[in-house]
């Protein structure tokens, strides 16, 4: 490393995608700096975790640790108006997990520690400034210097609204109203926990989540997409919803809950200038999905390992200042990314569930395809679905935009 620079890499967020990213370029000896606003362990939401993060996580050396996280078996999407229902079961090499986000995150950040990354907590990103010499970043506390800058700095896009580059993807989940419960005692929820499935109830509006977590607690939210009454948003519309399901209903009969119900808003977006002159953005600053198949965390680890496995191969040579550095690979992001996307579309279109999902049991064929993006296998290019998905009308229509944007 050249004297001129207080570090080879900069990170900002220590989120799922700054711990992996940072992490990673640790192992192979650069000298990373992660900044967090926060201090971990803090609460955040996505607990869900899809089988294909599993190789990333080894690659991290991450050892998963039966009392604190709940092995995840399969995803059962149900409507309970008209009695469907369907079960997609992992049984893949990969075994993934219902998590804790406040334990996960500080696990993951503790392990970027250990790995040798310097881990600033508490300490706020202010401005970035990225050119043809070098990166500078500003925080409240300091100043440093480095070589390149990762964003990884969450739905916050660091970069994205210094770009103005984020783009909203109208037409999926408007908001979420989500709690944790403890004390899920009720016999009916058994099945949750024996199974560790991520259960999502299909209503008029959206849909529910339910995830179960060690220690009989369970998170449950409710992801509104259509025009609601009187547009409502608050607590009421997700207690009129949850009293309205049999399945929840029984579930959390004497449950407690941990907290009163939280929101999220204007979530599912794209980021147009995911790459640039010394800097790459990962997880969620580069883009965002409603998280009806689970994907937030999955698409952060793997956007992670892609942008820190060019970097330290383009540090290595001494070229990390080449500005199509991440071109190539931004196409395997695009596959990844435009899949779980326009399956999300497919998703909400409410003929197309019935006519999707639920008939899925009849074709084998059918079923490994959903279950294959399920899981996040989504680069084997053998998946018949998922070939048609991005061949479909919508898929053309998304690219002509993309290209018509950058
Ligand atoms: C309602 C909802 C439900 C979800 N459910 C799931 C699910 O079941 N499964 C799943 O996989 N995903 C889910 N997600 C998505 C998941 O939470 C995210 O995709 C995931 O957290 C992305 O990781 P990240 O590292 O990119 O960002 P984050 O985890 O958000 O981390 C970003 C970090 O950057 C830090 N930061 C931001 N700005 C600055 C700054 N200026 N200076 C310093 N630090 C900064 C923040 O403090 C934060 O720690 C859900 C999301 C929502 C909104």
């Amino acid at each position: 490393m050249t004297a001129k620079f207080d570090y080879d890499v900069i990170i900002v967020g220590g989120g799922p995608a700054g711990s992996t990213a940072s992490t990673l370029l640790a192992q192979k000896g650069h000298k990373v700096l992660l900044i967090d606003r926060d201090l971990h362990p803090r609460f955040h939401i996505g607990e869900s975790m899809l089988p294909m993060s599993e190789p990333v996580f080894k690659r991290l050396g991450i050892h998963w640790d039966a009392q604190e996280y709940l092995a995840k078996n399969g995803a059962e999407f149900i409507d309970e108006v008209s009695g469907s229902s369907i079960r997609f079961p992992f049984a893949g090499q990969h075994q993934p997990y219902q998590v804790e986000r406040a334990k996960f995150d500080h696990m993951m950040i503790s392990n970027a520690e250990k790995h040798g990354v310097s881990v600033h907590q508490q300490e706020v990103v202010k401005d970035v400034n990225c050119d043809k010499e070098k990166v500078t970043v500003r925080t409240d506390q300091s100043t440093y210097s480095a070589k390149y800058l990762i964003d990884a700095s969450g739905r916050s896009t660091l970069m994205g609204r210094r770009n103005n580059s984020i783009r909203r993807i109208e037409n999926l989940g408007k908001f979420s109203l989500y709690t944790h419960y403890k004390e899920v005692n009720a016999e009916a929820a058994d099945m949750l926990f024996e199974t560790g499935d991520v259960k999502i109830i299909i209503v008029d509006i959206g849909w529910f989540w339910v995830i179960p977590m060690s220690g009989r607690r369970l998170s449950v939210g409710l992801v509104v997409q259509k025009e609601t009454e009187g547009q409502a948003r608050g607590p009421s519309l997700f207690e009129r919803y949850f009293e309205a399901s049999p399945l929840l209903t029984a579930a959390l009969q004497g449950a407690e809950r941990e907290f009163g119900i939280r929101a999220e808003a204007d979530f599912s977006f794209t980021n147009e200038a995911r790459h640039g002159l010394r800097y790459a953005c990962c997880g969620d600053s580069a883009g965002f999905l409603d998280p009806v198949f689970s994907s937030g965390v999955f698409l952060a680890v793997k956007t992670a390992e892609a942008v820190a496995d060019r970097l330290h191969i383009a540090l290595v040579d001494g070229c990390e200042a080449e500005v199509g550095l991440h071109s190539a690979g931004d196409d395997d992001y695009l596959i990844g990314f435009n899949s779980m996307r326009l399956f999300v579309e497919r998703f909400y279109h409410a003929g197309l569930v019935r006519n999707l999902f639920f008939v899925a049991e009849r074709s084998k064929e059918l079923k490994e395809d959903i279950l294959g993006l399920l899981a996040g296998d989504l680069w084997t290019g053998t998946n018949d679905f998922q070939h048609k998905l991005l061949r479909s009308r919508q898929a053309r229509q998304l690219m002509i935009k993309q290209s018509k944007e950058s």
